[in-house]
């Protein structure tokens, strides 16, 4: 592929990591763990964080510390990736869709107001794309409802701020993941942060079987301590051979910002003057650059893929609207008229190439292919 979607940076040191969990007891839940968590503290300014093998099994761990279950309701955008929605029938509850901003693709704080009912127990936000929603806005549209709790779906946004605030400031968690494409990565993984002493202690049981000791407490003083099993949870911590990788990367995220920031800047200054809609700026944002993304006419999107595709450029759509896909049409009843912003932005919708390691001669091989061949698709069958 002359251009792939997508490659990560690890470098080549990080296998020396990896060789030094292998050459130690603790393959998992162990030492290097904890050194991870205490960088995540200092990142975020924040006083707790816990690593977790996936954003979507933090996310369980997080939603059963919360006690969120069968018959109560979860606020979710329309438009994310279906594991932001998952995770609440996975413990039982029912997602409830809100459709997103037309220009920013966030959801807004009014739209979600409007669909808590009594069962409301949480909302997860989505940062999508790297741009943080108005969190201190989402809690003012709440109130006075305290009970609710704001999950934010941090997966595209470690290194984003919004007002100067990173992720977690302004809900009960934040959730971030650690998946192979993501800004920071060790393949599979992800973290919870958290102010709350509370959820913290619960969440620690909660991502490991609801047992009270992690394996590196139950061997302290070198003998043999009885754990016990407090709550019920799933198994969601990290290894420590995965989470080894990550200090490199949380050293050196913001520097590639500036790397991801440069790229997106090009592609917004090739693509000004043209019919491909991007998605509008969102004032006091840092963003963080997860995925660029275009949007043309419904009626060419797959074309416009094969289009490039045949190029030799990796491209893949962020996302189709979840309740648009099978699952959730067939188990919820939802039709074609429902989140028609959702809808018509992930029929329309093609993520491009952005990644530091994407050089300014592919990234121009990418332009060229945009102008070339997808802007007169565009154009064709504009509305
Ligand atoms: C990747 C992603 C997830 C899921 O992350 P995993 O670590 O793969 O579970 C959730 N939400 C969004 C918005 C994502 O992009």
């Amino acid at each position: 592929m002359a251009v792939p979607f997508y490659l990560h940076d690890l470098d080549p040191e990080a296998a020396d990591a990896v060789a030094e969990v292998i050459a130690s007891p603790f393959l998992t839940s162990g030492k290097v763990g904890r050194e991870v968590e205490d960088r995540l503290r200092d990142f975020f300014g924040i006083e707790h964080a816990l690593l977790v093998n996936s954003w979507t099994n933090g996310a369980v761990a997080t939603l059963l510390a919360l006690g969120v279950g069968p018959g109560d309701e979860v606020i979710v955008p329309a438009m994310t990736f279906i594991a932001s929605a998952n995770v609440a029938g996975l413990v039982g509850a029912r997602p409830v869709f809100v459709d997103v901003d037309p220009e920013t693709l966030l959801v807004r704080p009014e739209a979600v107001a409007a669909a808590v009912t009594p069962r409301t127990r949480a909302v997860i936000p989505v940062h999508l794309y790297g741009r943080m929603c108005d969190l201190p806005g989402l809690r003012a549209a709440l109130a006075p409802r305290d009970d609710i709790a704001i999950i934010e779906d941090a997966a595209h946004c470690f290194e984003g701020l919004r007002d100067g605030d990173p992720p977690g400031r302004h809900a009960e968690a934040a959730i971030f993941s650690f998946y192979a494409t993501k800004n920071v990565t060790c393949g599979e993984g992800g973290a919870v942060i958290t102010r709350d002493p509370e959820l913290a202690a619960r969440l620690a049981r909660t991502r490991l079987h609801g047992m009270s000791e992690l394996a590196i407490d139950r061997m302290r003083d070198a003998r043999y301590q009885h754990w016990d099993m407090l709550c019920l949870g799933t198994k969601a911590n990290l290894p420590d051979l995965l989470a080894a990788l990550l200090p490199p990367q949380i050293a050196r995220v913001r520097a590639q910002l500036d790397r991801r920031e440069a790229l997106a800047a090009r592609y917004e200054a090739a693509f000004a003057d043209s019919p491909l809609r991007l998605p509008g700026p969102v004032a006091g944002c840092l963003d963080a650059r997860h995925l660029f993304c275009i949007h043309v006419p419904p009626a060419c999107r797959d074309q416009a893929i094969l289009a490039l595709n045949a190029r030799g450029i990796g491209v893949t759509v962020n996302y189709r609207a979840v309740p648009t896909l099978t699952y959730y049409r067939e188990a919820y009843g939802y039709g074609p008229e429902d989140f028609p912003v959702s809808r018509h932005w992930g029929e329309g919708t093609l993520s491009l190439p952005l990644y530091p390691r994407l050089t300014e001669a592919q990234q121009d091989e990418v332009i060229a292919a945009v102008l070339e061949d997808v802007v007169p698709l565009a154009q064709r069958n504009l509305p």
